[in-house]
């Protein structure tokens, strides 16, 4: 397709050439801002040669902008919706580049995915303007499977994206942030109105940056990735109150309060600390801690 997708006569054009009903259970609402799609693909630095992954193409209109920046790379876009996949299959025809998965993301198993349509191993880079009910479980998906990526960029709701670049000691900082963090570098790039999408959300957007770390200290310090992740849950589920109050009563690990107290102090931290004002390297500390005491 020559013209672009992301304005608002071509998206209601498509809409109403494939007799679309847009699915709210399914977060379809469409970008219609070529310079947002613009600012997505812009920030991900496609340089033609990578393997980029798209979750959530809709009626393409990111998944155009990628293609037109791929030279020698390819494209896998993973669709929910088998009525959208089919308009892609129609709109792209011709397009070579591009695969297209008809599967519920929270599905997937990325390192078999990569196996099968990555065999060369080229760079991965994920895009997505995500659905914003599953935006979390999506992106914590991808960063626990552990695949190797150069950067990922997504648009999320505004709220979400500013928990998951908070940092210590502001109320926004809390188990997504630490979770995101742990594994990537991120930032917000762009604020995005609602108004420049077909529907319009009752909200608004930022669009969001996630870089690798040049090496990841969090994760070469954890003793225990799965007990480190129970702590943290422990801490914000609890976030008014003390370390000592909201580790030792917590509902998802059982932890004796006098290790609590011995371990806090033993790290010079302090039983009366709130979490939130912990850093991620002091959460992780104590993590390791309490588990040795554990053995
Ligand atoms: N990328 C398009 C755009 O920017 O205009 C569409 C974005 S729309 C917010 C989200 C898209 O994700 C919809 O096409 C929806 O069908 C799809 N989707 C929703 N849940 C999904 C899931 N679990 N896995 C894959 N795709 C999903």
């Amino acid at each position: 397709m020559e013209n672009k997708i992301a304005t608002p006569s071509v998206t209601k054009k498509i809409l109403n050439k494939y007799n679309l009903n847009l699915k709210k259970s399914l977060g379809q609402n469409f970008l219609v801002d070529q310079n947002i799609i613009e600012i997505i693909s812009s920030s991900a630095a496609i340089k033609g040669d990578e393997f980029i992954i798209e979750i959530g193409p809709g009626i393409g209109s990111l998944t155009q902008s990628i293609l037109n920046k791929l030279k020698t790379g390819n494209l896998l876009a993973v669709e929910k919706d088998a009525a959208m996949v089919e308009v892609l299959n129609d709109i792209f025809a011709e397009e070579n580049k591009l695969t297209l998965i008809n599967q519920d993301a929270l599905k997937i198993d990325w390192p078999e995915i990569l196996e099968k349509y990555n065999p060369e191993k080229k760079k991965v880079k994920l895009l997505a303007n995500l659905p914003y009910y599953v935006t979390t479980p999506i992106i914590m998906g991808v960063l626990e499977s552990e695949i190797e990526l150069e950067n990922m960029v997504f648009m999320v709701q505004k709220e979400v994206g500013e928990r998951i670049c908070a940092g210590p000691e502001t109320k926004k900082f809390g188990s997504l942030s630490v979770a995101v963090q742990y594994y990537m570098q991120p930032e917000i790039i762009h604020q995005v109105p609602a108004n420049v999408f077909i529907p319009q959300p009752n909200v608004d957007s930022v669009i969001v940056g996630l870089a690798p770390y040049p090496e990841n200290i969090y994760q070469k310090e954890v003793l225990n990735q799965d007990f480190f992740f129970q702590i943290v849950k422990s801490i914000f589920q609890q976030r008014r109150k003390t370390l000592r109050n909201s580790l030792s009563r917590s509902a998802i690990i059982n932890l004796d309060r006098d290790l609590v107290t011995q371990a806090l102090n033993d790290e010079g931290i302090g039983i009366k600390k709130r979490g939130e004002k912990l850093s991620i390297l002091e959460m992780i500390s104590i993590s390791n801690r309490i588990y040795k005491m554990r053995e």
